[in-house]
């Protein structure tokens, strides 16, 4: 194990002034969770506006890099060589050393890019990239100098208490620590849409609740677990999620008996907002979100958005309103919920759907069908808020 700390990069925080203590604090404490169960005992620290992860352990690189890949706020991982100053003939031979391990394959060009937050060094930058350049065409003379685009960027970071040397830059996920802006409720179906709309607001630095409709016994228990597994994927990312199951069988039953049937779909999901709502204010969540995009369904056209989201007094985002079903793919593929979402489990929705669903509802039409639902209804909805359970995913 030659790389025993990871320099860790992050962008947004950066522009968040006197905050800036607050993401910084998040982000250690979720790059240690992400770390935790791993077996080299990982400590995250804080050291003058940079954070790192040190190895005390052997432990697995790609999936440390797995791991750090899935914490928002990240924006590059480098691994890096944490050495002491033992004076420039020491350091020359720990940079080619570092370029041995790093880069098996030596036909590369290079650049030496020395800086110095102690200016107590007794060489000047310009004088340590002169002379670290020369000792590694020296070690090494396939290696050529490119000082405009090289191949690598060997970073020599003299600071304080010894010296960094990095060149790798991984990708991080970037977007924001969850927990740093507020709380919201995620409407969570079986689908491939919900999970990455989750997804998105979760990066966004929101911690995310979610609520399942269900309707048993017409949706099956496989269909239940297939939405954990779902949350479970998306916890990977956003951090545990309190998932809400909600028992909608009676709802259903009742609209379906009592409102025309090209109109179920929207009033069934007029009640599903507003159930979702009740839970998110309970819950101190600030908004709902869903995975709605504009003409993907009937229940999606915007006519349909606009009477669906009559009933919302939250916020409703949206994130992926202007995305084509192909994109939403793309995402979910990439974030690991595809093939979970794929799987062929009923939707509560799906079952009790008319064959030609309006398109075009009119809001005052839908209100008045509602009104036959006079007598039961509250209490259906109140029953349906009490008796949700709650699945720690
Ligand atoms: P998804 O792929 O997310 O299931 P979809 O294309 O199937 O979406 P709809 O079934 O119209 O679209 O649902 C639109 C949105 O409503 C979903 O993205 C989700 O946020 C919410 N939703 C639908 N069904 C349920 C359900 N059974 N439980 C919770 N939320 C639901
Ligand atoms: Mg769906």
């Amino acid at each position: 194990m030659y790389f025993h700390s990871f320099l860790i990069k992050y962008a947004e925080i950066g522009i968040k002034g006197k905050n800036r203590y607050l993401f910084e604090d998040a982000l250690v404490s979720h790059i240690h969770h992400a770390l935790k169960r791993l077996d080299g005992a990982f400590t995250v620290t804080k050291e003058s506006g940079r954070i790192y992860a040190h190895a005390a352990e052997e432990y697995d690189f790609d999936e440390v890099v797995e791991r750090l890949k899935c914490v928002f706020g990240i924006a590059a991982i480098c691994p890096v060589a944490r050495i002491e100053d033992r004076g420039f003939d020491d350091l020359k031979e720990q940079v080619i050393r570092y370029l041995d391990e790093a880069y098996p394959e030596k036909n590369r060009t290079f650049k030496v890019n020395a800086r110095r937050a102690n200016k107590q060094y007794p060489m000047t930058s310009e004088e340590l990239n002169r002379e670290l350049g020369a000792a590694v065409l020296d070690a090494f003379p396939q290696m050529k100098v490119d000082v405009h685009h090289p191949d690598i960027l060997l970073n020599v970071e003299i600071r304080a208490k010894g010296i960094n040397l990095y060149s790798l830059v991984i990708p991080g996920p970037g977007g924001m620590p969850v927990g740093t802006n507020g709380r919201a409720m995620l409407l969570l179906s079986g689908g491939i849409d919900s999970p990455v709309a989750g997804y998105m607001i979760a990066k966004r630095g929101v911690t995310i609740e979610a609520v399942y409709f269900h309707a048993p016994p017409y949706t099956s228990d496989r269909a239940r677990q297939k939405i954990i597994d779902l949350a479970r994927e998306v916890s990977r990312y956003a951090g545990p999620v309190r998932l809400h199951i909600v028992n909608f069988t009676e709802i259903q039953l009742y609209i379906y008996d009592q409102c025309p049937h090209e109109e179920l779909t929207i009033i069934m999901r007029r009640y599903m907002m507003k159930i979702a709502e009740t839970l998110a204010k309970q819950r101190q969540c600030l908004g709902l979100i869903t995975g709605e995009s504009i003409g993907q369904v009937a229940s999606q056209t915007v006519h349909s958005l606009a009477v669906t989201n009559a009933v919302c007094t939250l916020p409703v985002f949206r994130p992926l309103i202007g995305f084509d079903k192909q994109d939403i793919v793309d995402i979910s593929q990439r974030i690991g919920t595809y093939e979970t979402s794929i799987e062929p489990y009923e939707d509560c929705c799906t079952i009790f759907v008319a064959k030609h669903p309006v398109t075009r509802p009119v809001l005052e039409n839908i209100e008045k069908s509602e009104q036959k639902l006079q007598e039961r209804i509250d209490g259906l909805l109140k029953t349906a808020v009490e008796t949700a359970e709650v699945v720690m995913c």
